[in-house]
């Protein structure tokens, strides 16, 4: 099973395989230069699981492997935790072709990747996420990227990873929490560019949210990460279509603001921030759009917190500041039918204000 992102010559493939198998993937990519060092990022959380087995297989094929683990949580993609990858990195004597491998979340893959793409003006990236939102979306397509004090994801780099290995049985010890917010980004796939999947996850919305058939749920990865290959494969750069994986975000990047980071995970910001892209498809495209089916799918993302306590006025303002505006206009992605999306500017702040009290009262 696997997935080929397709860019030229920076093309690489997504397998669904157990991260036993990264050794020979990785020796693969390396195209038969025989194993040297090789740098394994983790945090703590997905260290305690996964590193020990992983480090022995390395090492039982030849790799010297440093691991490095840090601290879990966002907070990690910074300045100082960056520094700490040159350091290790650089003070053992890394060269241009030490692979880095990311083995974690989406902080694990923007932060290493980050430094993957800087070390040296670039080393070898792999990217074996561990998290749902990582493995359908974060692994794949380049971004990479730490925080600043006044935004999240504000330095970073376009940089494609040589070789992605998302092996689903990690996510049998993920928190339930983080596993719902992760299918946020699978349901936005669905409705973006992917009717079929739509269909599926609707006609197997229960072992999906409740992660209770594995061989369903890896289905449904697969299929997720084939939009994003498609979207990526087709615009790398966000110069036009890859905008569309925008679908929920303007609302959720500044709930997420809003509220304090922390207080949602993103992909509870982002089911909000689809059911008022919805509200907001469905008044233009009325006949074109089941809006109830479609929330329906949605609805199934559970939201433990309380959107209704931030003020419309303290989250319209995080959306106008939002880095992905050009100019003084407050981009949305909305739908014209289920799989059809694009980008407008054309919704006005009264419409934003009765969009966001219809998803916060789902
Ligand atoms: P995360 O990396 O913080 O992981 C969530 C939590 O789950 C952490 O506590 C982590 O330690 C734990 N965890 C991860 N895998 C586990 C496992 N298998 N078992 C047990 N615990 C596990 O968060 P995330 O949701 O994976 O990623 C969020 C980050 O991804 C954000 O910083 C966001 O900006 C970024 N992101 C990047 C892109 C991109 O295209 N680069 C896209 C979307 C999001």
């Amino acid at each position: 099973m696997a997935v080929d992102v397709d860019l030229g010559a920076r093309s690489y493939t997504v397998h669904f395989q157990s991260l036993a198998s990264v050794p020979e993937l990785l020796s693969r990519a390396s195209s038969g230069r025989s194993p040297g060092r090789c740098l394994l990022v983790s945090d703590e959380n997905v260290a305690a699981h996964y590193r020990s087995p992983l480090v022995q297989g390395l090492r039982d094929a030849g790799w010297t492997v440093r691991p490095v683990v840090l601290p879990p949580g966002e907070s990690t993609k910074s300045a100082s935790h960056l520094h700490t990858l040159y350091d290790e990195a650089l003070e053992w004597g890394i060269d241009r072709d030490t692979p880095v491998l990311a083995l974690g979340g989406g902080v694990v893959g923007d932060l290493a990747g980050f430094a993957a793409a800087t070390l040296l003006r670039g080393v070898p990236l792999v990217q074996l996420p561990t998290s749902l939102l990582a493995q359908v979306d974060a692994s794949v397509g380049g971004k990479t990227a730490i925080n600043h004090a006044t935004g999240k994801n504000l330095i970073g780099a376009f940089y494609q990873p040589a070789l992605v290995c998302a092996d689903p049985a990690t996510l049998d010890t993920l928190p339930m929490r983080e596993y719902t917010s992760g299918m946020a980004e699978v349901v936005k796939h669905a409705l973006i560019q992917a009717p079929a999947l739509f269909a599926h996850l609707e006609a197997h919305l229960v072992p999906v949210m409740t992660r209770t058939d594995r061989a369903v749920v890896a289905d449904v990865i697969e299929r997720a990460v084939q939009v994003k290959a498609d979207v990526v494969s087709a615009d790398e750069r966000e110069e036009g279509r890859r905008a569309i994986l925008n679908f929920g975000h303007t609302f959720a990047h500044a709930l997420e603001r809003a509220a304090g980071y922390g207080a949602f995970t993103h992909g509870e910001a982002v089911a909000l921030g689809m059911r008022a892209g919805l509200y907001l498809s469905h008044r233009r495209h009325p006949q074109a759009l089941d809006r109830d089916r479609l929330d329906h799918v949605v609805d199934a993302i559970p939201i433990p917190g309380r959107p209704e306590d931030v003020a419309f006025e303290d989250l319209y303002a995080a959306m106008a500041s939002d880095k992905k505006n050009r100019g003084d206009t407050i981009r949305f992605v909305l739908l014209r039918a289920l799989g059809e999306a694009y980008v407008t500017d054309d919704v006005s702040e009264e419409e934003a204000r009765r969009a966001w009290a219809y998803a916060c009262a789902s």
